[in-house]
């Protein structure tokens, strides 16, 4: 599964970051071709999608697919039958895993014969993203209980990262944005105990995105 191509790419590269490309963003294969050392996945989000369009997300993919984790960040919460049907077509289109919600249950149904790693969404790092707390221990077994490989935890929020542990122990990865541009030090959810970060703007709009992926890369490998 595209798990063992995470780790594998994790160790070649010796980084444990995920670049987000959320906005139609210009000279994109000029950033990957900056960042692919010290990058081992990419975050794709709807955005991104809906302004290049379906084919050449798939030309990217297709392009890219030894040198990268391709995650879709869709953030799905449908119901199992209908998720199924969204996750076959993410897979179909050559993405490695697929991030979707946990509060609405039923995940392990929808996952049934699938070759797609899942990302449950765990804690959110906006204000309002509180809600999610008398939720939090729920979430965490939702997604042990229906095979996620990992959960996604804002990096804000450090007392959730160190919670998962408690509970889950090494039996989920923990996918950590909120670095850079949203204030928290690159490392710093690493050091927290999560095992990657997510980073977007920081990379994909500084006037040097090998230098600062490269930054970033250290950083979290040092605090691992
Ligand atoms: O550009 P920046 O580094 O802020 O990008 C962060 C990425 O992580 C975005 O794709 C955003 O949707 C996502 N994200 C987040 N906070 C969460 C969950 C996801 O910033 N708690």
């Amino acid at each position: 599964m595209g798990i063992d191509k995470l780790h594998r790419l994790t160790n070649s590269k010796r980084s444990r970051i995920i670049l987000a490309l959320d906005f139609n963003i210009p000279r994109t294969e000029d950033i990957l071709s900056l960042v692919e050392n010290k990058v081992v996945g990419l975050k794709i989000g709807l955005p991104f999608i809906l302004s290049e369009g379906l084919s050449s997300t798939k030309n990217l993919l297709e392009k890219w697919s030894e040198k990268f984790y391709f995650i879709a960040d869709f953030k799905l919460a449908d119901i199992p039958e209908i998720m199924a049907e969204e996750l076959k077509l993410i897979s179909d289109i050559g993405f490695d895993a697929a991030i979707i919600h946990l509060f609405q249950g039923g995940v392990s149904r929808a996952l049934t014969g699938l070759r797609l790693d899942i990302i449950g969404i765990a804690m959110m790092s906006h204000p309002e993203s509180i809600r999610f707390e008398p939720l939090f221990d729920d979430l965490i077994a939702e997604a042990v209980f229906s095979g996620a490989v990992g959960v996604v935890i804002g990096a804000s929020k450090t007392g959730y990262i160190r919670r998962t542990r408690k509970i889950a122990g090494r039996s989920l990865l923990i996918f950590s944005p909120g670095i850079g541009v949203q204030g928290a030090p690159y490392g710093s959810a690493i050091s927290a105990g999560a095992d990657y970060e997510i980073i977007g703007r920081s990379i994909t709009l500084s006037s040097n995105p090998g230098e600062e992926a490269r930054k970033a890369a250290e950083a979290g490998w040092s605090n691992g």
